[in-house]
């Protein structure tokens, strides 16, 4: 069989989902491989913010001198498994190099090169899937609780002010007239306008995911074991129910990329960072805007089903068992951030961002492989950039101009 125009997408997550969409727009066929189906990774349990305010890297300035103490309280967000020390010492070497303020005016570029088009990326998907009933574009408020946290957080405001973030700096009173469910206690609050957000993640990437089966394209549940390596590169993906050659191949397994990536000849730092949401089917209150909180460390966002708080860094492996206590951590920090949230019968929910150490995705052509791309690593922002990423690896396996700078992204930096 002539496989000329065959690509397989590995993962289905909403950048696997975004690629394989793309990719058949540009007459590609195209299969997209998961074992668990469509958007069961950190797609599944995201905060859903669409968040053109996430410039800001993880690492900045002063922060070797704080992670102690996130480590040792107890309802700090940073989780750390003693096990998992050893194997993840080089990613935070790279990452406290990172916090240089040089290094971070340029990862906060670079990021927001790509979230200033995250709307550009999705708009053809969600027209053409009849998903745009998903998405509400009703703003997000970043609150505070003290003037000295407030205070603290003057960098991080000033590198999105610097690159045309658009915000208003609100006081506590402000902040309950945009969104009455907080707490009295919030003095300080920034106010993203028509910030987007997605109702339902997992049902964003299922929606793209039925469009892309409608139009021929093909879902096949089965995990990428390794590859078939022929003199310019893989020819076939070896997978627990078979093998599938292909002429190209793009990576898109979120965390679970790495060990795939190395056997194609790439290693990659990357890790889980493993966050916990709780879904809160009856919450008794309905907010007008989604909120983080920068002193509770909580995303709280109004879904179809329900409210859902979500939170917490743990770095651990991926697949290790989830320690719900911090799921606990996040609803007691939810309920008393909004007084009025009804926590019974909280869902609990644990899934591992894919995180590099200097936050940005790998994107681009594999170094070993003309006829590999990678589009994994995307850390807490994945699902903004789900449909630019797309877009971005369509053009590249097309072999088109994308028309952005990627050397950032380059997956042959590390
Ligand atoms: C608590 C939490 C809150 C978040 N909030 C936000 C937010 O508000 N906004 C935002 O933009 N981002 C947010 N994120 C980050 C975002 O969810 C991720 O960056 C994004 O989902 C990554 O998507 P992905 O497709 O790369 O990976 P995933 O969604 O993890 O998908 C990877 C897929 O690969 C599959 N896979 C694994 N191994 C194999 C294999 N061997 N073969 C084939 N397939 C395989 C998996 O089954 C999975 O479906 C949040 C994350 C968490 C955990």
């Amino acid at each position: 069989m002539n496989r000329e125009r065959d690509v397989i997408v590995i993962g289905a997550g909403i950048v696997g989902v975004c690629c394989a969409l793309y990719l058949q727009r540009a007459g590609w066929s195209v299969r997209l491989l998961d074992p668990k189906g469509p958007g069961h990774g950190a797609s599944y349990g995201n905060a859903g913010n669409l968040g053109i305010a996430s410039c800001v890297p993880a690492a900045l300035p002063g922060v070797l001198k704080k992670v102690p103490r996130m480590l040792f309280s107890s309802e700090a967000p940073l989780k750390l498994r003693w096990s998992h020390v050893p194997s993840a010492a080089g990613w935070f070497l790279r990452f406290v190099a990172n916090a240089r303020p040089s290094r971070v005016e340029a990862i906060a570029d670079a990021r927001q090169a790509l979230l200033s088009r995250l709307h550009e990326g999705y708009q053809p998907l969600l027209e053409e899937a009849g998903a745009e009933d998903l998405i509400r574009y009703s703003g997000l408020l970043m609150v505070w609780e003290s003037e000295e946290a407030f205070a603290g957080a003057a960098y991080a405001l000033d590198l999105r002010r610097r690159r045309g973030v658009p915000f208003d700096v609100l006081d506590g009173n402000e902040a309950r007239q945009i969104e009455p469910t907080l707490n009295p206690g919030i003095v300080r609050a920034i106010h993203v306008p028509r910030l987007a957000h997605t109702v339902n993640p997992l049902g964003l990437t299922e929606r793209l995911a039925a469009h892309f089966e409608r139009l021929g394209g093909r879902v096949v549940r089965e995990a990428a074991r390794g590859f078939e390596i022929g003199p310019d590169g893989p020819t076939a993906v070896t997978t627990d129910g078979g093998r599938h050659e292909a002429a190209k191949f793009v990576l898109a397994a979120g965390v679970w990329s790495r060990p795939l990536a190395a056997q194609l000849g790439t290693k990659v730092p990357l890790e889980a960072e493993r966050g916990y949401h709780n879904m809160f089917p009856d919450p008794g209150i309905q907010m007008r805007v989604a909120v983080m909180s920068a002193d509770r460390h909580v995303a709280v966002t109004h879904m179809a089903h329900g409210v859902r708080a979500s939170g917490v860094a743990e770095f651990a492996a991926p697949d290790a068992p989830p320690d719900m206590r911090y799921a606990a951590m996040v609803r007691r920090q939810a309920a008393a951030l909004l007084p009025g949230l009804n926590t019974a019968g909280a869902v609990e929910w644990m899934g591992p961002r894919p995180s590099h150490p200097d936050s940005l995705p790998a994107l681009g052509r594999s170094p070993r492989f003309a006829n590999v791309f990678f589009a994994f690593g995307h850390d807490h922002i994945g699902l903004a950039l789900g449909g630019i990423t797309g877009r971005i690896v369509g053009d590249l396996v097309a072999g088109r101009d994308p028309g952005i700078d990627l050397s950032a992204y380059s997956p042959a930096r590390f």
